[in-house]
């Protein structure tokens, strides 16, 4: 199939007006259009997305793109719509369509209309679906969210390991794009190995965040008070602050307010009102600081978070990430502080005890990963970016010198302890 730069870039500009494409984007869009199998990883916000949507635009057939959650699936389609006079170009195809709309879609698909349809994988293995998709022709296969795979992920879905035996059914070398944010080496190996797309081209981006800074205390019943102190020196700007239970979201949100601080709490046994209330509320900067589980954060798009507080430390290493993430979009300053102490590592364990063997094994390795981060004297980017399987250069590399250790080394200070004394 031609393509050259020149209708990349139109095309880019003529679907989605952007000018430029954003890190490996190019790249990554002209492997999928040599039909080759591709595997992207890219953090949040990297621009995923756009990998299979323009390709699949530009192309003839229909590629299927396998999401896990219908409202992504629904807002995607309706972005794409609103770049086309036809309607048809994209759908989503679930089980809460009528008899009538099924008919149009599989319309659409057989006269070519088509570019992208999305489903989620238990629609996808049914066998009337894949009798249908089978007869009509399949650009290439998107598997979006792909560490759904993978037991490692924070997010695994069984339905998504039928993927490949399925993709095969429906017609001869059909190319897999596997895409995720997860950079586990584990998850990865977990991906190539159940898509069968061990000869992939691997695009990986940088997980380097150099604007975030980390920071671990360790907690003690001072925690409030401390918190409150950072929040002050912080007044004016916008925080999150992550606890474990709703309970202790509620106490501490009410805790803030007792002490002048402007905050709402959000979990998710509020309503969706209350919830939507709290969440404009912290949006529109009526209140500087949400305490919140970690039910608030998915899809929100605030980019002057200015700190992110961990009353309690999360579960791995890759929901810290996540998390902490949100602080600093805009690229300005993101303090990401987490409160440690091995008594909630115990209750983490706890809280698996109940679960199947295999996942206590994983959660568990995955809680001692968290303890290293916690405990370590290295630079904690250095920490969490091998984690994810990317080398850093602690004196030189971007954001060096950006964290408690690497700031205040602790052998030092204990060797000024030992001269003074
Ligand atoms: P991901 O799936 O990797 O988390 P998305 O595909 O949702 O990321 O894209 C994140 C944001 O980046 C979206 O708002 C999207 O419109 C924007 N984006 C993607 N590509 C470009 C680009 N080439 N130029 C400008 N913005 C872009
Ligand atoms: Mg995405």
């Amino acid at each position: 199939k031609e393509f050259d730069n020149i209708d990349l870039h139109s095309s880019l500009k003529k679907y989605f007006g952007f000018s430029q494409f954003k890190g490996l984007q190019e790249e990554v869009i002209k492997n999928v259009l040599r039909q080759n199998n591709t595997f992207v990883i890219m953090p949040t916000g990297g621009g995923k997305s756009l990998c299979y949507q323009l390709p699949a635009l530009m192309q003839e057939g229909t590629a299927i793109i396998v999401s896990p959650l219908i409202a992504l699936m629904k807002n995607q389609v309706d972005a794409i719509r609103g770049v086309s006079s036809e309607n048809g170009i994209a759908h989503v195809l679930n089980s809460s369509l009528n008899k009538g709309e099924i008919k149009q879609v599989k319309q659409d698909i057989t006269n070519g209309v088509t570019k992208l349809l999305y489903v989620a994988p238990e629609s996808l293995t049914k066998e009337e679906n894949v009798e249908f998709l089978r007869s009509v022709t399949i650009s290439f296969v998107a598997v979006d969210e792909a560490h759904c795979i993978s037991e490692w992920g924070h997010d695994f879905r069984p339905e998504y390991r039928n993927l490949k035996s399925i993709v095969e059914r429906l017609g001869d070398n059909i190319p897999i794009i596997g895409l995720t944010a997860t950079a586990t080496p584990k998850v990865q190996e977990d991906i190539i190995k159940n898509l069968g797309i061990g000869g992939a081209t691997l695009f990986k981006a940088s997980f380097n965040r150099p604007n975030l800074f980390y920071e671990v205390r360790t907690k003690t019943e001072n925690i409030e008070a401390d918190i409150i102190r950072f929040v002050k020196q912080n007044s004016g700007k916008s925080g999150i602050i992550y606890c474990l239970s709703r309970k202790k979201v509620e106490e501490l949100a009410q805790v803030l307010q007792v002490n002048g601080v402007s905050a709402v709490p959000y979990h998710a046994g509020f309503d969706a009102k209350t919830r939507s209330k709290y969440q404009d509320m912290f949006l529109m900067e009526d209140v500087d600081v949400v305490v919140a589980t970690i039910a608030f954060g998915m899809g929100i798009d605030k980019p002057d978070v200015r700190f992110v507080i961990h009353h309690d430390i999360p579960k791995s290493i890759e929901s810290y990430y996540q998390e902490t993430g949100r602080a600093g979009r805009d690229g300005g300053e993101g303090h990401c502080l987490a409160y440690y102490s091995y008594k909630d590592i115990e209750k983490l364990e706890k809280f698996m005890s109940g679960k199947p063997v295999a996942e206590q094994e994983i959660g568990n390795a995955l809680l001692q990963e968290v303890v290293a981060y916690a405990e370590t004297s290295m630079s904690r980017r250095k920490f969490m970016l091998h984690y994810f399987g990317e080398e850093f250069d602690e004196v030189n590399g971007e954001g060096a010198d950006m964290d408690d250790n690497t700031r205040n080394p602790k052998e030092k200070e204990e060797a000024k302890d030992g001269v003074e004394k």
